[in-house]
């Protein structure tokens, strides 16, 4: 599909996707720093702005969770007097069943970071909701989705949050991205450094609403009238395809690109044949460092 020109657009509606970390093992740990209802309740009326700045504007909410990501709200449906108790609701639904899902599944851990939540899954799924909005006409809102993220980075997913962020970025959407955990993430810098969305890490989640209504809340016409946080580093670094670990450097299939942190003599994603690796001249072999995909 071709990307849709953003002339097609009203300039100031928008459609806000907003991927929020209910992961059990973020929220009960010490890197939160403020509490899980602290957090919501600074996300709701986050969200009411939103939708009080223009009649047309979209709220979508989706839950990351664990093992699983879910819709969990669309301002477009339902009566808006019982937004709060809605939302609420969908969201303890979900957080119990991600649960069931995690007692019976507990072998993804050693492949993909203990506690990691299901980023991809999220990503990919509010990706999928604005192709359907794209596709209902040439007159829709702006959509752009803003990640509220506290887990870790999940080394095994990637690959599949690489070809959600290339996506985006093809589809020209950008993916703001707000830290609530203690460590910065380098699935989000590369992910807002792609899209062209905003990347921030709050210094006092206290006061997130703040931060919420003053960065993220601009729509996409105005941000250029604006001077909005720019990345200072962006955090580069690939996972092998072959363990799924973070790496400085590695080796690159030439001909698919596949990552590996070690010599293999064949590639396991394209099957092409390795030669011997050698030290001084390596044609097959690339160090990989940087913005060199
Ligand atoms: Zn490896
Ligand atoms: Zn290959």
């Amino acid at each position: 599909m071709t990307p849709v020109s953003s002339k097609q657009y009203t300039d100031d509606v928008s459609l806000l996707m907003v991927l929020i970390d209910t992961n059990p093992l973020f929220w009960s740990s010490t890197a939160a720093p403020l509490s899980f209802s602290n957090f919501l309740s600074q996300v709701i009326s986050f969200l009411n702005s939103i939708l009080l700045l223009n009649q047309l504007n979209q709220v979508m909410v989706i839950a990351t969770g664990l093992n699983s990501c879910a819709y969990i709200y669309d301002s477009s449906s339902g009566p808006t007097n019982h937004r709060v108790e809605t939302l609420l609701q969908k969201l303890e639904e979900f957080v119990v069943k991600d649960e069931e899902l995690s007692n019976g599944n507990n072998d993804n851990d050693a492949f993909d970071g203990i506690g990691s939540s299901l980023l991809s899954g999220s990503y990919s799924v509010a990706l999928c909701y604005i192709q359907r909005v794209f596709r209902s006409g040439s007159l829709h809102p702006q959509p752009w989705i803003l990640c509220m993220h506290g887990s870790q980075d999940g080394p095994g997913q990637y690959v599949a949050i690489m070809n959600s962020i290339f996506s985006a970025q093809r589809s020209m959407v950008p993916i703001d991205s707000c830290v609530i955990g203690s460590h910065h993430s380098a699935f989000l810098q590369q992910a807002s450094y792609i899209t062209g969305g905003v990347y921030l890490k709050p210094q006092q989640l206290d006061g997130l609403f703040q931060y919420l209504t003053t960065v993220f809340a601009t729509d996409l016409h105005s941000r250029s009238f604006l001077q909005l946080p720019k990345p200072v580093g962006v955090d580069f670094r690939a996972s092998c395809f072959c363990h799924k670990n973070t790496i400085d450097m590695g080796y690159i299939c030439s001909v698919c690109l596949s990552i590996f942190c070690k010599h293999h003599k064949k590639c396991s994603t394209c099957g092409s044949v390795f030669g011997q690796p050698q030290t001084s001249v390596s044609t097959l072999n690339q160090k990989r460092k940087g913005t060199d995909y």
